[in-house]
């Protein structure tokens, strides 16, 4: 892939190449090539805010109430079946609920589900096998992945129906997971509940239902904008017909003449890879130029340089979200195409021109992050907390020895794996396998602990590390 990569900057003009580069800095892709700026990422200021925003611990409220005793990886034989209605769903879910067991590992595993467990929407061989024994021994695990665009709950159904083995919304981390967090906010960024949120990215409305069943309420799409602000982006007859069935009424109507009941937004979302950029990119500029996020306003600190950041971004604007920091993604095409990573180097290139070369502020999660990785570590941990008969007191239990990430892709999934400085201690052990982005026989950018062919031999190799045996481990 590097010489794809290198052929494409090289020909760009100079501040598109620029962009390019800084941009990569902040996105990992599915080239090697990338990697020396991704390298970059993690240490710079706009990502230390991931951490600001995201990475303390759950408000407690809303850690009970995000610890349903659910976790479905468990022997079948010990699981009993109730409906619930959560508060952030209108609709029943499935939960299960474990018989608490004192056995449970001291390890546990977390696998990307694109060219680990599937391809191309099919299962990968062996990919159901090593799921199952799982199951059967108890071992915790979760389902880390960098896609989404749909509900856990519906991804979760089509990929227990692919694999046929039973799994759990809970034990499921899509980039945008971590997202549910900001619902009852954190210690260090406020609740949004209750405020208005623009959500972009993904088919049609779907990221907006998606955002709604995590608990947010006032969830605006740049299509609702635009449905009835057509003056908004003058190409607007481009896109209304793919707007017109799924717009909503505006929570209030823009009005710059009285602020108090204009269209004010608090967060800015990009849950999935935009489908419009050109429209997208023109309301989030807009939105980071305002007023405190009313939209059709101007900030007046914009380009004062007596302030931070030449004044840009200092004026309450709302807060801006990546889910996804990939660049570049494998398709059916034959050659990578632009992920939400791209829609990411496109705003920032918009908003360098704009300022003048100030400072994008904003949050990026999804592998290769910190915050995606200790989320997903405290999915384990709950998890874990179930199957010793703890409920929802994950803190009252010894931490997880270690942690088996299992991935296809060295400047994600091992790269993250390897990076991640567990906040309780707990050890992550990459395993590249070979059935996905990684090619056999090239040196991957990110040294794993060990290289095997597929899940399966992961799995196995993984349980040996811990001592078991898997003379009876049968594909
Ligand atoms: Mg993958």
């Amino acid at each position: 892939m590097r010489p794809y990569t290198s052929a494409l900057s090289k020909g760009l003009p100079r501040s598109l190449d620029q962009l390019l580069s800084q941009t990569s800095a902040q996105q990992h892709s599915t080239t090697s090539t990338l990697c020396s700026h991704s390298r970059r990422a993690l240490s710079s200021a706009s990502h230390r805010t991931l951490n600001d925003t995201l990475s303390r611990t759950m408000a407690p409220s809303a850690r009970r109430s995000s610890i349903i005793a659910s976790y479905a990886p468990m022997a079948a034989t010990h699981v009993r079946q109730y409906s619930a209605s959560p508060k952030s769903t209108t609709h029943a879910r499935q939960y299960s609920v474990a018989t608490p067991t004192r056995d449970a590992s001291s390890f546990a595993f977390a696998f990307d589900i694109d060219g680990v467990l599937l391809r191309s929407s099919a299962p990968l061989p062996g990919a159901a096998a090593a799921l199952t024994y799982l199951h059967k021994h108890n071992i915790p695990f979760i389902l880390l992945t960098n896609g989404g665009g749909k509900h856990e709950s519906e991804r979760v159904a089509e990929l227990s129906k692919k694999l046929g083995v039973p799994l759990s919304e809970e034990n499921f981390v899509q980039s945008h997971t971590p997202f549910k967090q900001l619902v009852e906010g954190t210690e260090t960024a406020e609740a949004l509940k209750d405020k208005t949120i623009l959500v972009t990215g993904g088919d049609g409305d779907k990221c907006r239902k998606v955002a709604e069943m995590y608990g947010f309420k006032n969830v605006v799409t740049p299509g609702d904008i635009l449905m009835h602000y057509p003056d908004i982006w003058p190409f607007n007859q481009i896109f209304s017909d793919y707007y017109k069935s799924t717009t909503r009424p505006l929570p209030r109507p823009v009005d710059i003449q009285n602020l108090q009941n204009s269209l004010k937004f608090d967060a800015i979302f990009v849950f999935n890879d935009p489908r419009d950029w050109a429209l997208d990119n023109q309301i989030i500029l807009d939105l980071l130029l305002s007023k405190q996020g009313y939209l059709g306003t101007y900030s007046e600190k914009n380009g004062d340089s007596t302030l931070p950041n030449n004044g840009w971004q200092q004026d309450g604007q709302p807060k801006l979200y990546f889910s996804n920091p990939d660049l570049f993604w494998a398709t059916s095409y034959h050659l990578p195409r632009l992920g939400q990573g791209g829609f990411q180097a496109c705003l920032q290139g918009v908003w360098e021109a704009t300022t003048g070369g100030a400072e994008l502020k904003r949050t990026i999660i999804g592998k290769p992050h910190y915050e995606t990785y200790k989320y997903g570590e405290r999915v384990l941990n709950k998890y874990r907390a179930q199957l010793l008969g703890f409920g929802d007191q994950e803190e009252a239990i010894t931490p997880l020895k270690r942690v088996f990430m299992i991935g296809d892709n060295p400047e994600s999934d091992i790269r993250g794996a390897n990076q991640f400085n567990s906040p309780r201690g707990t050890e992550w052990t990459s395993v590249l396998i070979k059935t996905g982005v990684y090619r056999a026989g090239t040196v991957p950018a990110y040294t794993p602990k060990v290289i095997v062919d597929d899940v399966f031999a992961a799995v196995k190799w993984s349980l040996e590390q811990e001592g078991f045996d898997t003379s009876t481990m049968e594909m």
